[in-house]
């Protein structure tokens, strides 16, 4: 993916302000920033999430311009957002929506449905890897869950969709020990040559458990500074303001 001189617009309000950014497949980058920065603009921008007003600049996406597909269309591309706070959905079993995401991530690339059999031996052998119960891809969405069975839930949409882009904005956000591991197992599995992922985080402890090779500062709308996996520690310990 990259991005060229990006300005994005929330209401009015000029939000990204030039920003550029490179990812390559097979690589991990981690963008770290103060609150308020425009890191989850970027996320929501790239995911197609929201219709920000993109003022300025462009993104190519495996040779086309992202910012033209919807939604949809860019998570047929391989593009998956994982956020802060998963969402409740009452009455859709998580079965029936993993089948769902799947099958119309299928459908939008032309590809046939997976059928039944087929897309419940996937289901096991990742709920498996993740210690997801067969019960508990029987429940809601994500209601009554815990946050630790949400994440594991959403690393479970990430296994079972198989982003060529995963994007998670601030997923590690106010999570005990035992869901940082969750998602840093999810992050570490996905981990591959033709897999780019984008880690936003306001902290650098998930970077204990998942090296970045490329980290950023976003403050103020643009890419500040960027280092490798020792600008994570340098932040840690002197703060955005002297960094940034
Ligand atoms: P970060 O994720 O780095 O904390 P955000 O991208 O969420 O920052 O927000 C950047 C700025 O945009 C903030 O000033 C925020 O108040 C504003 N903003 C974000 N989303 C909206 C929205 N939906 N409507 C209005 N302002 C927004
Ligand atoms: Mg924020
Ligand atoms: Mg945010």
């Amino acid at each position: 993916m990259n991005i060229e001189n990006l300005h994005v617009a929330i209401q009015g309000e000029e939000i990204l302000k030039g920003l550029n950014l490179k990812i390559k497949a097979g690589e991990v980058h981690a963008i770290m920033g103060p609150n308020g920065a425009g890191k989850s603009t970027l996320a929501s921008t790239l995911a197609g999430r929201e219709s920000f007003e993109v003022l300025e600049g462009t993104v190519r996406y495996q040779d086309e311009d992202l910012l033209a597909l919807d939604a949809h269309e860019r998570a047929a591309k391989g593009i998956f957002l994982g956020f802060q706070y998963p969402t409740e959905i009452p009455g859709v079993s998580n079965l029936n929506f993993l089948r769902t995401a799947l099958n119309a991530q299928r459908r939008q690339r032309g590809e046939a449905e997976m059928d039944g059999g087929t897309f419940m031996k996937l289901a096991r052998e990742k709920a498996q890897n993740l210690g997801i119960s067969i019960e508990m891809l029987k429940r809601f969405v994500n209601v009554g869950f815990s946050g630790g069975e949400k994440k594991r839930n959403e690393m479970m949409q990430m296994a079972v969709l198989n982003p060529t882009l995963a994007i998670l904005d601030e997923t590690d956000s106010g999570l005990d020990i035992d869901a940082l591991k969750v998602v840093s197992d999810g992050i570490n599995a996905l981990r591959s040559a033709d897999k780019a992922i984008l880690l936003i985080t306001h902290y650098q402890r998930l970077l204990d458990y998942v090296t970045p090779d490329h980290v950023h500062v976003l403050a103020d709308g643009k890419i500040v500074r960027s280092g490798g996996p020792e600008l994570a520690h340098e932040l840690e310990e002197k703060g955005y303001q002297a960094v940034a």
